[in-house]
């Protein structure tokens, strides 16, 4: 493997270091930061990331608490606050009352991150109503949901320059499925197409506030969400025939990327999406000339 990675159920081979480990700039200091779905996967590491990066850190979960809790002592280790709320985002009442705990508890928000989502997987055909209902209101109308407390609270704040250049930063959680189409994940696929236009009209209508609203869209990324691509050896050198970088992704890569947005560095990208994905939407079946 061209990047000195091997298949993650094989030993690394001589000479082929580990990554670094990654680095965060302290330029959140003074903000608070809600991260959905932040007790796994993609989410801690964007909890931990942002907390490196000196923000106090609202931990969401839905389930396994002691997973959220865990969390929170690695912020609070690195010298931030963090406070749990369980909340399903997909349930109006369950986002307005996080909200209102988030904001009592750390006085205001100043950054969301809206990273919580799930698969339900069917072919077409066999696709029950619930699947596609399920996928599209934790996906799609959790992040609206989640998006329109955060602006509310924006808002009413309105900007600190003390604090950050914004009145505050969305980041949604996309996918490179907002982009490529994904036969049997009809549901997945349109819940993240809906996430883009989602992002790009929050950000169109918000702008004027100040407030900025952008998209961070994984590729492969090494989490439960979808271990069987990566669990054994043959499912990886599979997943690496997408992947013209030749790795799989972790959830660091991610969360760095979370922090530029999140950051005045990035003041004035507004209505993007960042595709942190080793070239998966390069069309990889076109490197040899098609
Ligand atoms: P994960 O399964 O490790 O984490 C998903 C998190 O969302 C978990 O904490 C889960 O409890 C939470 N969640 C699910 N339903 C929820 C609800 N109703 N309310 C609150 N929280 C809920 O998977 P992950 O890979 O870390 O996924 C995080 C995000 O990244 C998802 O939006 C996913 O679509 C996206 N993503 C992941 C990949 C990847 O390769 N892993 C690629 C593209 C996009």
């Amino acid at each position: 493997m061209a990047n000195g990675i091997t298949d993650p159920a094989a030993p690394a081979p001589p000479g082929v270091l580990p990554r670094p480990a990654p680095r965060y700039s302290v330029v959140l200091q003074g903000q608070a930061a809600l991260v959905t779905g932040a007790n796994s996967g993609i989410g801690k590491a964007v909890a931990l990331g942002l907390g490196a990066s000196g923000a106090d850190i609202v931990i969401n979960f839905v389930n396994n608490p002691e997973a959220a809790e865990e969390v929170a002592h690695q912020v609070e280790a690195g010298g931030k606050r963090a406070i749990t709320i369980k909340a399903d985002v997909s349930k109006e009442d369950d986002v307005k009352a996080m909200f209102a705990k988030a904001i009592g508890h750390f006085g205001t928000l100043h950054i969301c991150i809206n990273n919580a989502g799930l698969q339900r997987d069917a072919p077409l055909l066999d696709m029950t109503l619930e699947q596609w209902n399920t996928v599209i209101n934790v996906n799609l109308t959790g992040q609206f949901l989640c998006a329109r407390e955060a602006v509310r609270e924006f808002t009413r704040r309105g900007i600190d320059r003390e604090i950050s250049a914004a009145a505050g930063k969305i980041v949604f959680m996309s996918s490179v499925h907002q982009a490529i189409p994904w036969a049997g994940h009809v549901n997945y696929a349109a819940s993240k197409g809906g996430v883009m236009q989602l992002m790009r009209s929050v950000a169109q209508e918000v702008a004027p506030l100040a407030i900025r609203a952008n998209a961070v869209a994984p590729g492969a990324i090494r989490t439960p969400i979808n271990r069987p691509a990566w669990q054994t050896a043959e499912a990886y050198r599979s997943l690496m025939t997408l992947v013209p970088y030749e790795r799989i992704g972790e959830p660091e890569d991610i969360a760095q990327a979370v922090a530029w947005l999140a950051s005045d560095a990035s003041d004035y990208v507004t209505g993007a999406t960042l595709f942190v994905d080793g070239g998966m939407t390069l069309y990889p079946g076109f490197a040899t000339g098609g």
